[in-house]
C-alpha cells in the first residue's frame, strides 16, 4: 500500500485497486462486496485471500444495503482538519444482513444520535462525501436507521 500523500486526501482513493469496485458500485448506488468464489463468504476488508477458506478468487456482488448497527461514536472534534466543518457527525460499524460477520465502517446520517441503539436495523443511503479543500465529491455509502423510528 502506498503511503504517498494524495492531493485529494482525506477523500478515499477510489482508484486503489483493492477497493475500486466498491467505489464504482457506490457511484451506481449499489453496495457491492467481494464474495469468495469457492465458499460464498463475503470477504471484507478486501485485502486478499478469503478469511474463511483461503481461496483468492472473488466476485463483487451486490447486497441489499440492509443491516444492523454494531457500534457507533459521535465525533465532536475533528482529528483531521478537513472534517472540522462537519462535526458533530456519527461514525459507526454496520453489519450486513447477508452476513453479520461483515462490518462496514461508515457514517450514520438522518439520525438522532441519542436514539441509536445496538442492533437497530439500518439501510444504506448513497450520498456525496465532500471534504474541505477538495473540489470534487465522491459518492459513498452512508447508513440511516430503517426501523419504525425512521422511514
Ligand atoms: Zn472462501
Amino acid at each position: 500500500m502506498s503511503t504517498k500523500f494524495r492531493a485529494e486526501f482525506p477523500l478515499p482513493d477510489v482508484d486503489w485497486e483493492p477497493t475500486r469496485a466498491f467505489w464504482a458500485g457506490a457511484a451506481r448506488s449499489e453496495l457491492v462486496l467481494p464474495r469468495c468464489d469457492a465458499c460464498g463468504r463475503y470477504v471484507w476488508y478486501p485485502d486478499g485471500a478469503c478469511h474463511r477458506c483461503g481461496a483468492d478468487r472473488h466476485t463483487w456482488t451486490a447486497v441489499s444495503g440492509r443491516g444492523r448497527l454494531f457500534s457507533w461514536a459521535v465525533v465532536r472534534r475533528a482529528f483531521i482538519p478537513q472534517f472540522a466543518d462537519q462535526v458533530p457527525y456519527v461514525t459507526g460499524l454496520v453489519t450486513i444482513d447477508e452476513d453479520p460477520a461483515v462490518r462496514l465502517a461508515t457514517r450514520l446520517v438522518d439520525c438522532d444520535d441519542g436514539a441509536l441503539r445496538v442492533d437497530i436495523p439500518v439501510r444504506v443511503s448513497f450520498r456525496p462525501l465532500r471534504v474541505a479543500g477538495v473540489d470534487r465529491a465522491i459518492v459513498a455509502p452512508f447508513f440511516t436507521p430503517a426501523g419504525p423510528e425512521k422511514g
